[in-house]
């Protein structure tokens, strides 16, 4: 009997990685069973149909912080998104967790976020009567709305992938020494932190390059331990991931840990909610409202019948799934073409 490549493959993960990691082979599978790949093992396909998804290519034009950035050095939720994957890549890899897992996690972590980036999803879950969350809809992308145009349902992703999605922002219970979610995968765990380092350090470099934060602004005993460049920051972060998960559990080295809570404290205190980014994130608030507001009493036909289920109560989950899968780009063109007189062209 031949061996496939992705048998041998799953048996080197059951010989390299850690007790801790979780193993390909021990997956507790997919909603819909499927025939398994000859070389890909389930990890490295979800993560194929990912990369491979128009929730994913959507990314590159949804916001991070800077609004529908003109400037061509901003990140955006594409770029932060790679950040995350290639931060939590190198962690997983030298503590010898599955890195195909967490690859996949990173991937598909923001597939539901909103435009207008955190903005959109405050508006989102104001005028929702269900309420709004970007982690979950990251679930309800891969697990319902990827795919729906084609009558099928989603992307059939592996458990551990889809619970790793949907807990990508519950593994801050480290940086704040609170207990974490039961059966939370290592991996996701990393993805977790990982999320959170690549938002800080690109935060603040993109402050600093819009020049409405200069770094001495910073708090400078945190400065000094993390260093004052992106670079120097992520690296002196993924150190102290990795140097203080040694006893079988992920942890931080305390005085890097104190340095990432406080200026992530900054960020969420000063920088966020400062003037020139709470104008914008006003205006683009109000957009959102304007169009939940517009397509409830006008729902798009097309919108409806993708929807295998649809049923009058469901308006509201269908136009909640369409404005959060907008980019920033389609809803403000989408405001101009419905809310603002067009010239006539002669
Ligand atoms: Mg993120």
């Amino acid at each position: 009997m031949t061996i496939l490549f992705r048998e041998l493959y799953e048996a080197k993960e059951k010989e390299w990685l850690s007790p801790l990691a979780c193993l390909a082979i021990n997956s507790k599978g997919r909603q819909v069973p499927e025939k398994e790949d000859p070389y890909r093992t389930c990890f490295q396909r979800d993560r194929d149909r990912i990369i491979h998804s128009k929730a994913f290519r959507r990314l590159k034009r949804k916001t991070q912080v800077f609004l529908a950035p003109l400037g061509d050095h901003y990140r955006t939720r594409l770029t932060h998104t790679l950040e995350v994957v290639q931060i939590a890549r190198t962690i997983s890899r030298v503590l010898r967790l599955n890195e195909d897992l967490t690859e996949a996690i990173a991937l598909g972590h923001d597939l539901g976020h909103t435009p207008f980036g955190h903005a959109g999803e405050r508006a989102l879950n104001e005028l929702s009567s269900f309420g709004f969350n970007h982690a979950e809809q990251s679930l309800r992308v891969v697990d319902i709305l990827e795919q729906r145009r084609k009558g099928k349902k989603g992307l059939n992703l592996t458990y551990e992938v889809r619970e790793g999605i949907r807990n990508h922002s519950r593994g801050k219970c480290i940086l704040f020494g609170q207990p974490c979610p039961e059966n939370i995968s290592y991996e996701a765990l990393i993805v977790s932190l990982s999320d959170v380092i690549a938002y800080i350090t690109h935060d603040i470099d993109d402050a600093v390059r819009a020049k409405i934060l200069k770094i001495d602004q910073l708090p400078s005993k945190a400065i000094s331990i993390l260093g004052k460049t992106a670079s120097e920051q992520i690296d002196t972060m993924v150190h102290g991931v990795i140097e203080g998960s040694t006893q079988g559990n992920i942890q931080i080295v305390p005085d890097v840990l104190n340095a990432i809570v406080e200026l992530r404290t900054y960020l969420f205190e000063k920088l966020y909610p400062s003037e020139p980014i709470a104008r914008e994130i006003n205006k683009a608030q109000r957009i959102i409202r304007e169009l939940f507001h517009y397509f409830m009493k006008n729902p798009p036909e097309d919108i409806l019948q993708n929807d295998p289920e649809f049923t009058q109560n469901s308006i509201e989950r269908n136009i909640i799934d369409f404005l959060a899968g907008m980019t920033d780009e389609y809803a403000l063109n989408k405001y101009q073409e419905l809310f603002l007189p067009s010239p006539w062209h002669t």
